[in-house]
C-alpha cells in the first residue's frame, strides 16, 4: 500500500472538497478497517475534515472469466465494464452506461435504474477473500449489506448485449442536469419521488452560494461553480426540514457526507 494525495475537488463528481491524503491498497494487502472506502466519489460529499480514506488500487481493476463466470475486480469502472460486455455480447450490464463509478460502489449501493439493479445479475462478491453468495447478502433499494470491502464480484456469463436497451437507458439519462452532481441526493420514499417533494416545497432551482437544487431534476444537487460543502449540506438539510413540515415524510440520503 502507498499514500496518494487527491485533490476530491477534483476528482469526486459534485467538485466538493480539498487535496486529502488516501492510502492505496494494492493485491495482498491487508485492507484497514479503521478507514472510509472510496471508489470513484460518484455518490459522495466530501466534508473539510473527512475520516481516513483509502481506494483500491488498480490491481482490483480487471475483468476475467473464472469457471465459465466473468469475475470483474472492484476498482473496474462501469464503462469499462459496459464496453468489455458489448465486445464479448454479453447481456445483463446495459444499464451500467452513463452509471458514473466502481463496481464496488455499484454493489455497496446495489447501483441501478428503474428495475435494473447490479444485484439482479450478481452471482458472489469477494469479501475479506472469501465468496459471498448473493442470496446471503441483505440488500434492497440502493443499499447493500457487504459486512466488509468488496474487492471482486462474480456474474453468470448470459449471452447476447442489447444496443437497444442501452440506448434506452442512456434515453431516460437525457433529462439529468448536466452541472456536476453526485446523482441523486435522496433515496425515493416508499411510492413517493423525492424530486417532486423537492419540488412540491418550492426547491425546485433554489440556490444557496453555488449549490443548488437542479431547476431540470429537483433530486439533483448540482455544482454551479465553486460550490462548498457547507452550502450543499445546508440545502440537504432545508429539503429534509421543508419536506418533513409539509408531508412529514423523512428524506433519507441517498448520497454519502464524509
Ligand atoms: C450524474 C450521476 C448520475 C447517477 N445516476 C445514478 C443512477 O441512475 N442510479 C444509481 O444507482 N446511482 C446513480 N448515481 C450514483 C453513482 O453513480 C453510484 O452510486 C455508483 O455506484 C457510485 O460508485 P463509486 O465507485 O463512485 O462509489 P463512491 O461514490 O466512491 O462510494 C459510494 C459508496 O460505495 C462504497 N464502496 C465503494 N467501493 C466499495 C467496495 N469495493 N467495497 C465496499 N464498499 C464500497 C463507499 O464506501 C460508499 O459508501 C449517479 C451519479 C452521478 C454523478
Amino acid at each position: 500500500m502507498y499514500a496518494k494525495t487527491i485533490d476530491f475537488s477534483k476528482f469526486s463528481s459534485i467538485k466538493i472538497g480539498q487535496p486529502t491524503e488516501v492510502l492505496m491498497i494494492e493485491n495482498g494487502d491487508v485492507i484497514p478497517d479503521d478507514r472510509y472506502l472510496v471508489g470513484s466519489a460518484n455518490n459522495l460529499l466530501i466534508s473539510p475534515a473527512p475520516p481516513p480514506l483509502m481506494m483500491l488500487s488498480k490491481d482490483f481493476a480487471y475483468i476475467q472469466k473464472n469457471d465459465g463466470m466473468l469475475e470483474i475486480g472492484a476498482a473496474m469502472p462501469t464503462g469499462r465494464i459496459v464496453s468489455y460486455a458489448k465486445k464479448h455480447n454479453i447481456a445483463g450490464f446495459e444499464f451500467c452506461a452513463k452509471l458514473p463509478g466502481t463496481l464496488g460502489g455499484m454493489l455497496a449501493m446495489n447501483a441501478g435504474v428503474k428495475k435494473y439493479e447490479i444485484f439482479n445479475i450478481l452471482h458472489s462478491i469477494q469479501i475479506d477473500g472469501n465468496w459471498i453468495k448473493k442470496e446471503e447478502i441483505e440488500h434492497g433499494y440502493r443499499f447493500a449489506k457487504l459486512k466488509g470491502i468488496a474487492t471482486a464480484a462474480r456474474f453468470q456469463i448470459v449471452q447476447g448485449y442489447s444496443q437497444e436497451l442501452n440506448d434506452a437507458l442512456r434515453n431516460l439519462r437525457a433529462n439529468q442536469p448536466k452541472d456536476p452532481s453526485a446523482g441523486s441526493a435522496f433515496k425515493n420514499p416508499k411510492g413517493e419521488a423525492a424530486g417532486r417533494l423537492i419540488e412540491a416545497v418550492g426547491l425546485k432551482g433554489f440556490r444557496k452560494g453555488d449549490m443548488a437544487w437542479s431547476d431540470i431534476h429537483a433530486n439533483f444537487l448540482v455544482n454551479l461553480g465553486r460550490g462548498s460543502f457547507e452550502d450543499a449540506k445546508y440545502l440537504i438539510d432545508l429539503a429534509k426540514e421543508k419536506v418533513y413540515k409539509t408531508f412529514h415524510i423523512s428524506l433519507e440520503e441517498e448520497i454519502k457526507i464524509l
